[in-house]
C-alpha cells in the first residue's frame, strides 16, 4: 500500500546529466526525472524505512501503456510503473511491470 508520493520534476532533454540516456527531445514522448530529486526522494525513504512502490506519469497525448522508452528506461523489475492516460476525456489510469524489456499489467486497486 502506498504512504508517500514524492513529486519529481522532469529535467529538459538537452541536459548534459541524460545525454547518455538519448531520449527523444519531444517532452510528450519521454520523461526523465531529476536524479537529484530523485536521490533526495530514495535519502527519505532509507531514512524512514519506506519502499520505492511504484512510479508514475502521464501520457497527454498517447494511451496508458509504456512507450519504448518508457520500457528501455525502466531500471527497476520491482517497481509497478502507473501511467496516466489523458488523451480521452476519462484519464485512464493502467499499472504495469517492466522486466528485461517485458512488459506485464497489473491490477489497480482503490482503496477507500
Ligand atoms: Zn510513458
Amino acid at each position: 500500500m502506498a504512504s508517500e508520493i514524492y513529486k519529481i520534476g522532469n529535467l529538459p532533454a538537452d541536459d548534459p546529466a541524460i545525454a547518455d540516456l538519448k531520449v527523444p527531445p519531444d517532452r510528450r514522448f519521454r520523461y526523465v526525472m531529476d536524479p537529484k530529486e530523485q536521490l533526495k526522494a530514495f535519502k527519505e525513504m532509507r531514512k524512514k524505512g519506506t519502499e520505492l512502490l511504484a512510479i508514475y506519469h502521464s501520457h497527454p497525448h498517447s494511451p496508458a501503456y509504456p512507450s519504448p522508452t518508457d520500457v528501455r528506461l525502466a531500471f527497476y523489475p520491482d517497481v509497478h510503473y502507473v501511467i496516466i492516460s489523458l488523451e480521452k476525456e476519462a484519464p485512464a489510469v493502467r499499472a504495469f511491470r517492466i522486466n528485461d524489456q517485458k512488459i506485464t499489467e497489473e491490477a489497480i486497486e482503490v482503496l477507500p
